[in-house]
């Protein structure tokens, strides 16, 4: 049987659909397109970047079979390791922060990760996970992805998600908008979008707690100011990955205007996120006002709202965080 034609998990990394928000592109007269990157095998993003670290290593002969990769992350990379590590016979250790969802740590034990959890601290104290999981790889000879500093990274981001966003809208893009975790998702897609049309604006949407906006408006990374629920994003130092992109315009971005954006596309759209994906949409809303109708702006819409169940779609647990569930989106003013 000629068995060509098809192939593993690991080849339908990347792909996805990119989707219409109907209600934020009828309030703002823009075209809000969403890149469904949930519907990855590992169900985020960071298949692709896992993807495309592990391909980086084997291609450089720091990864054979049986071998072990150590990750630090926020879960999704981690579930990405393990997906495409399986297919491709590797074994995961992940180090996880502890305040990470349920959903995501009892997703990584079933997939089959060695899951380590540690309490959660700043990128300066060496208790922090990323420093946990080098010096695990430095001791046991293990291999350490360091999604935050390894350029293949968003190099995947450039060969993958920036042409498949081109094709998809047939160059019409003119604003792509993302938030930041390790910056290989912006900063990857950025670059490619840039080479072909470097007038299409570049735009950082950044959670409250994070250094991103005061980095690309201000050039330092001095204000962090407040807090954020969201997981996966919220960065306060310039990432390898982040290195030498242009971003022309960031939004700060509260938690409950990305979650009225969430409660709304799931109660009449159907769709199920997670809060960076709110947080991005919410960025490509407030672009939007800046600058008028007639875009046609691209974001991503990162993981699926399964993996917060306990928390974001939960409403015990919002009140507990000041967050509103039934706070309805009326106009774009509300963002
Ligand atoms: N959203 C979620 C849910 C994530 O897990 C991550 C990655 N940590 C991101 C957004 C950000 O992606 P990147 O690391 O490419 O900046």
């Amino acid at each position: 049987m000629n068995t060509t034609r098809y192939y593993g998990v690991e080849h339908h990394v990347g792909n996805t659909p990119l989707i219409r928000l109907r209600r934020l592109s009828e309030l703002t007269g823009c075209e809000i397109l969403g890149k469904a990157e949930f519907m990855n095998p590992g169900g985020s993003v960071k298949d692709r970047a896992a993807l495309g670290i592990i391909q980086a290593a084997e291609a450089a002969g720091k990864l054979h079979p049986g071998d072990t990769i150590v990750e630090g992350t926020a879960g999704n990379t981690g579930i990405g390791l393990t997906v495409v590590g399986h297919a491709k016979g590797y074994r995961t250790v992940i180090v996880i922060p502890e305040t990470q969802s349920p959903e995501k740590i009892s997703l990584l034990r079933t997939l089959g990760a060695e899951v380590i959890t540690v309490a959660e601290k700043p990128y300066s104290d060496p208790g922090n996970y990323n420093h946990v999981a080098r010096r695990l790889a430095e001791t046991k000879g293990w291999f350490w992805a360091n999604q935050f500093d390894n350029v293949a990274n968003r190099l995947i981001h450039y060969r993958t998600t920036g042409p498949e966003i081109w094709a998809q809208t047939k160059g019409e893009i003119t604003a792509f908008v993302s938030a930041i975790g390790t910056g290989g998702t912006l900063a990857g897609t950025a670059l490619y979008l840039k080479e072909r049309n470097p007038a299409m604006a570049t735009v950082c949407a950044d959670p409250y707690g994070a250094a991103m906006w005061s980095w690309f408006t201000r050039g330092d990374t001095e204000v962090k100011d407040g807090d954020s629920i969201a997981e996966g994003i919220g960065q306060n130092r310039v990432t390898k990955n982040l290195e030498g992109v242009v971003i022309d315009h960031a939004y700060r971005i509260a938690d409950q205007p990305a979650l009225t954006i969430l409660y709304d596309l799931l109660r009449q759209e159907g769709l199920f996120l997670g809060l960076s994906s709110g947080i991005n949409l919410a960025g490509a809303v407030r672009y939007a006002q800046a600058i008028g109708p007639g875009q046609t702006i691209v974001t991503i819409l990162c993981d699926s709202g399964l993996k917060y169940q306990s928390k974001l779609y939960n409403a015990t647990w919002l009140k507990s965080h000041d967050l509103d569930p039934d706070l309805c989106l009326k106009s774009i003013k509300d963002i």
